[in-house]
C-alpha cells in the first residue's frame, strides 16, 4: 500500500551505524517528502480507528524523538491530542519515570505526573521503528502506571529479527500495527 511504497522508495539503509554489525534504517528522507510523510501518517493513524473510521483512542503518545514527528500528525488525523514521552531530564518535575535496559547500560522515559489526566484514557503509542522492543515496553509500563489504557502500538517499521514483538506480549493480539 501507500505507506509501504513510500518507505521502500525513501528509506536509507546505513551499514555500521550506530555500531559495527548494525544496519540502521534511516527514515529521515521519508519524513522530508510530503507525499511519503502523508502516506506514513495515514498508515499509522489507521491503527487508532475502528471499522467505522472513528477514533478508538483518546490520546496519541509519541516516543522520543522521531515518534514526536509522527505522533502529532497522527493525532491531528484522529482528532485527538498528543503526549510527548520524553527521555530523562527534559521535563520539569513532578514526573513519572520508567527505566529500561539498553545493550550497554540503561535509559529512562518520563511523562508529566501532573497536568494531564491519563487515568482511564485510551492511548495509541507511535514510534518510527520497533527494534528490540525495550523502548515501547518501557512506554507501555509508564503509561499504565499513570492509569492509562494502552490500546495499540503503531510503528512505521518492525525489525523482525530483533524480536521486539515477543517482548510485548503484555499487549492484546493485534496490539502492534506496522505500516511498512
Ligand atoms: P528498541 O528499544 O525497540 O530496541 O529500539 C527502538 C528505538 O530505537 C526507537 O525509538 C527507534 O527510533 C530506534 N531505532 C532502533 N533501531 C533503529 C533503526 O534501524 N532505524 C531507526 N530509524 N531507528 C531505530
Amino acid at each position: 500500500d501507500a505507506a509501504r511504497a513510500a518507505v521502500a522508495a525513501h528509506t536509507r539503509h546505513v551499514a555500521g551505524f550506530p555500531e559495527p554489525g548494525v544496519v540502521f534504517a534511516d527514515l529521515t528522507p521519508v519524513f522530508a517528502d510530503g507525499a511519503a510523510l502523508a502516506a506514513v501518517i495515514d498508515g499509522l493513524a489507521a491503527a487508532g480507528r475502528g471499522p467505522d473510521g472513528a477514533a478508538t483512542v483518546d490520546l496519541v503518545a509519541g516516543l522520543d524523538a522521531r515518534g514526536f514527528l509522527l505522533g502529532s500528525g497522527v493525532a491531528l488525523r484522529l482528532g485527538v491530542g498528543t503526549l510527548a514521552v520524553r527521555k530523562a531530564g527534559k521535563l520539569p518535575p513532578p514526573v513519572l519515570r520508567e527505566e529500561y535496559q539498553l545493550e550497554y547500560g540503561s535509559a529512562a522515559l518520563e511523562i508529566p505526573a501532573e497536568g494531564i489526566a491519563l487515568e482511564g484514557r485510551r492511548i495509541l503509542i507511535v514510534d518510527d521503528v520497533l527494534a528490540t522492543g525495550g523502548t515501547v515496553s518501557a512506554a507501555v509500563a509508564l503509561l499504565r502506571r499513570a492509569g492509562a489504557i494502552v490500546e495499540r502500538v503503531s510503528v512505521v517499521l518492525e525489525l523482525e529479527a530483533l524480536g521486539g514483538r515477543a517482548r510485548l506480549q503484555e499487549l492484546p493480539a493485534g496490539g502492534i500495527a506496522v505500516s511498512a
